[in-house]
């Protein structure tokens, strides 16, 4: 039996810089693991792939990312045994913190591990881009400057210390909404992920909040307000900087003092802004 936590991710830049012919966005993102996870218990079956969960509105069938992880280390590897996954859900799901990619990463980890296969982390990757593009970084963690479709990753220092809160209003946002919006418009202003770089390296977090930038925050803002309320509410109460994470539509604000961002946090509770709120840190 093995447990793992599989942590949620949030963006510190999302930048779109093409569009392949297969549709894919080429994008430049700068990834930040962060302090939410799912807790995964795996064991072996004889051949069968199965999954339980404390949330009800998850698919347990092939439709999970658990199931898709799983059943691709099966195929690929010839493995004639199954797993069993019990899941507890933390991560907001369809929130754009990765939490279907994390729980995949999670999967091909684990049976890496039961089925004594010695994949390298590299190898884990490269599986991993079939299942999604934010699957390859979940594989890797951390901080990290994200290219291609999400396979191109490249480590960075960790993100400065700082206090992180996340938010994630009560409704649910369509990734390909989001992404289809953004190709009917020109994209006014491009997120400065080099300088962002720098900043990180030179461990300058007020550095890194001014430079917080999403192309798709415009997209997910006209639509639902609420993100934008959400980032009100962060700035007011004191965060350096606040972004909405992915497609939306959690949103985060990093934070120099912990009871400025719970206080910022209590905010959000009160005015029915969002029920899922955490205050935690960068991993
Ligand atoms: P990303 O940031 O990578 O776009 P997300 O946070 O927006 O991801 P997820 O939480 O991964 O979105 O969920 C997207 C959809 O995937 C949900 O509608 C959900 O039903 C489905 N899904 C399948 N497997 C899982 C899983 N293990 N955990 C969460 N969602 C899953």
């Amino acid at each position: 039996m093995i447990t793992l936590f599989a942590k949620a991710k949030i963006n510190l830049c999302l930048d779109v810089v093409g569009r392949l012919p297969n549709g894919y966005h080429e994008v430049r993102m700068i990834m930040q693991t962060v302090g939410i996870s799912d807790k995964l218990t795996f064991e072996k079956t004889e051949g069968e792939i199965r999954i339980t969960t404390n949330k009800g509105e998850l698919p347990l069938g092939e439709d999970n990312l658990i199931y898709k992880a799983a059943a691709l280390m099966k195929e690929t590897y010839g493995i004639s045994g199954g797993v069993s996954v019990a899941l507890e859900k933390h991560i907001p799901i369809a929130a754009g913190m990765a939490g279907g990619s994390t729980d995949a990463a999670a999967t091909l980890k684990a049976m890496n591990e039961l089925y004594e296969l010695g994949l390298s982390e590299e190898e884990l990757r490269k599986l991993g881009v079939k299942l999604g593009a934010d699957v390859p970084y979940c594989v890797m963690g951390g901080t990290a400057l994200s290219e291609g479709i999400g396979e191109v990753l490249t480590k960075l220092p960790p993100m400065p210390k700082c206090v992180l809160l996340v938010a994630k209003p009560d409704i649910n946002v369509s990734t390909k909404y989001v992404y289809e919006t953004l190709d009917s418009k020109e994209i006014p202003v491009h997120p400065k992920v080099d300088e962002m770089i720098s900043k990180i390296e030179e461990g300058d977090v007020r550095g890194v909040a001014a430079l917080l930038g999403n192309v798709l925050e415009n997209v997910t803002v006209e639509r639902y307000k609420v993100v934008d309320e959400i980032k009100q509410v962060m700035l007011r109460a004191g965060a350096q900087g606040s972004l909405m994470s992915g497609s939306g539509p959690s949103v985060f604000g990093i934070f120099e003092r912990a009871d400025l961002a719970q206080t910022a946090a209590e905010e959000i509770r009160r005015l029915g802004l969002a029920n899922e709120v955490f205050v935690t840190e960068p991993v």
